[in-house]
């Protein structure tokens, strides 16, 4: 059929032995078969030598949903995303309960639910589905199966990543390059404490030294630096005397930070045409503007009233981010070079939540995990634009790993939860792209160890700014309920 399918022939086998050096041993079992064995992954690395791989960018923007991007593509306020949606397709992704960040974006990265790759909560759960006593937020080390930048960089692919949730301490991954986070939206918390600033958070980049060519961005970052002029211009100030209000902008403040400061890295990564095979990149920001702002958004979906004047000035902080969202994305897609293959992809959608909870932080939520966003653009890839609701879902949360492995000729994992979205592409992309046979990635990973902490009392930090955020409840029993899905 394919020039794959036969494997014994003299081009394949010498190619393919030259590669193997020094990973394989001896006889592969999969390659026995004649003209009808399925294709493996090793089949196809000859190929993958001569052929020009597009790079493949994931931009993973936690809590984007159509709701609220529908509105401003009409008012062509998102022409950034638009312009992606309509060259590529685009629609709902499935997402699965209870939707912690820490859980939906480490499924995202390994194609698996919560019990196999064993990130519960945002801090540790025991076996027994309760939280351990003084238990610790959730590190890299704890993650049980490779994650998609370990599958990449292991198979010979490069990788640049930045800031997904629970990748620090940053893991050596071959041919990578990662910004890790210790603590997502509460990162800016975190990296710009006095101290912190001056001395680095250790183990932060692999390689090492990547942490010296990011300090300017990352003093640039700090809450008194350039940021707080590109705030304010973007968003405004909120008056003091709105206590709750204030308090609340104050944190989005830091996630703006955070946000904007990991963008500029992620440019400087790609600077000079050092694009990597795999490139990700995760943003909080539409999540946190969500989750605070929407009674401001629709205030007449809560049963207590919602001050005029709060509503006139922070009613439009949910749109803002969206096209602060759509401004980054925007400079990234101009970095990339015409071929790259960019798939924008959120953990959940949003709506309104506890209407009639005056006190409660969060106005805006997610627990009843309304479907993502997943848009998918680039050669290869079916234009078919945003697809009409209803018949709107692309696929699942843990179909995202495997979809990325097979966009960089990888083959899928055989214990992953999701598959390839291969009816994302085209047919020509199909005929040139055979369907690999999944494979076993999780043989010889590190095992999974207990969280680490990257300084003194940074689990308190976390859990502070977590539920200021409203994403942590104090109480065992609230945690329970929360863990158990209900
Ligand atoms: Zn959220």
């Amino acid at each position: 059929m394919s020039l794959f399918s036969n494997p014994r022939s003299i081009a394949g086998v010498s190619v393919s032995l030259l590669l193997c050096l020094p990973a394989c041993g001896g006889e592969e079992p999969g390659k026995q078969g004649g003209s009808e064995a399925p294709v493996t992954q090793e089949d196809l690395q000859p190929q993958t030598q001569l052929t020009e791989r597009p790079p493949v960018v994931v931009l993973g923007v936690d809590g984007l949903t159509w709701n609220v991007m529908e509105p401003l593509f009409a008012q062509g306020k998102l022409p950034n995303l638009k312009k992606l949606t309509d060259a590529g397709i685009a629609g709902n992704l499935f997402t699965d309960r209870p939707t912690f960040s820490p859980m939906l974006w480490t499924s995202i990265a390994t194609g698996v639910k919560v019990p196999d790759h064993g990130i519960r909560y945002f801090m540790e759960i025991g076996e027994n589905n309760k939280p351990v006593p003084g238990g610790l937020p959730y590190t890299s080390n704890s993650r049980k199966v490779p994650a998609v930048w370990n599958l990449a960089g292991e198979n010979g692919r490069s990788v640049n990543s930045v800031a997904w949730w629970v990748s620090w301490p940053a893991e050596q991954v071959p041919n990578g390059r990662i910004v890790a986070s210790y603590a997502a939206q509460a990162q800016a918390a975190l990296l710009w404490k006095p101290l912190i600033m001056e001395e680095g958070l250790p183990e932060l980049t692999y390689p090492d030294q990547l942490a010296d060519s990011i300090s300017d961005l990352l003093y640039d970052g700090r809450p008194t630096g350039p940021l707080m002029a590109e705030y304010n211009e973007r968003f405004g100030i909120t008056p003091q005397e709105w206590k709750f209000a204030f308090l609340r902008d104050r944190f989005f403040r830091g996630v703006f930070h955070a946000d904007r400061t990991h963008e500029k890295i992620f440019m400087q990564l790609m600077e000079g045409g050092e694009i990597a095979d795999l490139n990700l990149l995760y943003f909080g920001l539409p999540d946190v503007a969500g989750h605070y702002f929407w009674r401001y958004r629709a205030p007449q979906n809560y049963t207590y009233l919602v001050p005029d004047d709060h509503v006139k000035r922070l009613g439009d902080r949910i749109d803002r981010s969206y096209e602060q969202m759509d401004a980054w994305i925007g400079e990234v897609v101009a970095a990339l070079p015409k071929n790259a293959i960019v798939m924008i992809v959120s953990d959940h959608g949003m709506d309104v939540a506890n209407a009639d909870d005056v006190t409660n932080v969060q106005s805006g939520g997610h627990d009843l995990a309304p479907p993502g966003v997943m848009i998918l653009s680039g050669p290869g890839v079916k234009a078919l634009g945003l697809q009409q609701r209803g018949d709107r879902t692309l696929g699942s949360i843990y179909d995202v790993t495997p979809t990325l492995l097979s966009l960089l000729g990888l083959a899928s994992g055989s214990y992953m939860e999701g598959n390839p979205l291969r009816d994302l592409m085209t047919e020509e992309w199909k005929a040139t792209n055979p369907a690999l046979e999944p494979m076993d990635y999780r043989e010889g990973f590190r095992k999974a160890t207990r969280p680490r902490l990257p300084m003194d009392n940074a689990n308190d930090l976390f859990l502070e700014s977590m539920s200021a955020l409203g994403y942590v409840t104090s109480g065992e029993e609230e945690i329970q309920k929360k863990i158990d899905g209900k």
